[in-house]
């Protein structure tokens, strides 16, 4: 069942047509609980003895939080029980909203052979690594996700799948392929020999003209995509020699923007470079990812129209370090890259911060291994963010980017069951975030005192 953000006339009545095919199955916004993976009737108290108010951004003290179903029903200060209720205690533990990462690939991993894995693989391979990897993600304590580029829609099958109740993992808002141009980030011909690139368009997220931005839009919107991602400038990880060129034109990238917001989807944009940074705020993009290069201009117009920065900031260190220790990490024009990017980025979100840019979570997990998704925590601290802001760009803020905050972001009656807890408080030691030990989400408890939960998919 559709997960999308279904704005539309046309989405809704797309939506109403799926939901009447699966009678019975309530009609809900984002990751609806299939009826077989439903929980039981009997309400849920969970006993925390401290609580993260991701809105108000303060720590709460003992706190029951009730749930009935998927949802939270009612917060309450203190211990208390329900008639008939089933209660949870969390002794010793901080209860957290689910972690949301706004930046994501599930359905690849930068594992040591992947680039000749690359060639050898059928999508398939990748579909049933996909299944894992998201479930490490879910057991990492994010409840959500949003996935920025996959190969050909398969993560809207894993969506759809996670939706329905036959595999576990996070909630799921699906980009599709990203879009960008000829010989570009998105163009996986980029390195290749010659006869192993096909001449792709915009059928294939690939464009050139803003004729070709609508008709990939149009495209991704046909394979019931949630989101939108592009690509205005170069990358770290393709087999080509720049990091920050633009690769989309003003025009081009106005274009994607406009279409995708004509649909009802936000825009994340893959950008390095100043230049292609400020061709997306201009043309009203929601997120900038990475934005490595970002200059202060960028951030003044970021700031002055609103745009997030989602900066994947242990990803830009990772990929640096590895190639560090090792010269032949990547091949040798993504190796040259590799080397820079790390500690300009940890300037540039420090110096972000400091002028006030708004940011979301979101690592680029994949390029890093699934299940670490907690590791850009520690690097935004140490370059000079409070704890609790971080803790909030993977709740709020991340749920508000997402246009979700009604459904996620925090603990709060009405919203979806998902809540996470980790052994202490994490505002005053933020490594705790890689010690989740208790994970719900939907009122489905999947990790327990640190142990997996047994997931029986009943589903059929
Ligand atoms: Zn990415």
């Amino acid at each position: 069942m559709a997960v999308g953000t279904m704005t539309t006339a046309g989405r809704a009545r797309r939506a109403a047509y799926s939901f009447a095919l699966l009678a019975g199955c309530a009609l809900a916004p984002l990751g609806a609980q299939a009826q077989d993976a439903a929980p039981a009737a009997k309400p849920v108290v969970l006993h925390c003895p401290a609580l993260l108010d991701s809105v108000a951004g303060k720590m709460l003290g003992q706190s029951s939080v009730v749930i009935q179903g998927d949802r939270v029903t009612e917060v309450v200060s203190g211990y208390v029980t329900r008639p008939e209720a089933e209660v949870v205690e969390l002794a010793g533990e901080t209860c957290l909203p689910g972690l949301i990462d706004a930046h994501v690939h599930l359905s690849n991993e930068f594992t040591p052979t992947v680039y000749s894995d690359m060639l050898h693989f059928n999508l398939a391979d990748w579909v049933v690594r996909s299944t894992v990897w998201a479930k490490r993600t879910l057991l990492g304590g994010f409840t959500t996700v949003r996935n920025l580029g996959d190969s050909h829609y398969e993560t809207v099958a894993l969506r759809d799948q996670i939706n329905k109740g036959w595999v576990a993992g996070p909630r799921i808002l699906t980009a599709g392929p990203a879009i960008g141009s000829t010989g570009g980030h998105a163009d996986d011909g980029d390195g290749l020999r010659m006869d192993l690139q096909p001449d792709v368009g915009a059928h294939d997220s690939i464009i050139n003209g803003t004729a070709d931005a609508w008709k990939a839009v149009r495209e991704h919107y046909k394979q019931n995509v949630d989101t939108i991602k592009i690509m205005t400038t170069g990358g770290v990880l393709d087999l080509s020699g720049s990091v920050d060129n633009s690769q989309l034109t003003e025009e081009e990238t106005k274009a994607l923007v406009a279409a995708a917001h004509e649909y009802g989807y936000i825009v994340g944009v893959h950008a390095h470079g100043a230049e292609g940074i400020r061709r997306a705020v201009v043309a009203g993009a929601d997120s900038i990812e990475h934005g490595t290069f970002m200059d202060a201009q960028d951030m003044k117009l970021m700031k002055e129209h609103g745009t997030y920065y989602v900066p994947t900031i242990y990803t830009g260190t990772y990929v640096t370090e590895k190639a560090k220790g090792n010269p032949h990490a990547y091949p040798p024009a993504v190796q040259a890259k590799a080397l820079l990017v790390g500690p300009q980025l940890m300037k540039t979100v420090g110096d972000a911060y400091k002028a006030g840019v708004k940011f979301a979570y979101g690592t680029d997990a994949g390029v890093y291994p699934h299940g670490e998704n907690w590791k850009d925590f520690p690097l935004l601290v140490q370059v000079g963010m409070p704890a609790m802001y971080a803790l909030q760009m993977a709740t709020i803020n991340a749920a508000t980017l997402l246009k979700k905050d009604k459904d996620i972001g925090s603990v709060a009656a009405g919203k979806y069951a998902d809540i996470v807890a980790v052994p202490g408080d994490p505002t005053k030691d933020i490594t705790l975030m890689g010690k989740v030990d208790f994970v719900m989400k939907g009122g489905v408890v999947f990790k327990k005192g640190g142990a997996e939960q047994v997931f029986t998919s009943t589903a059929h």
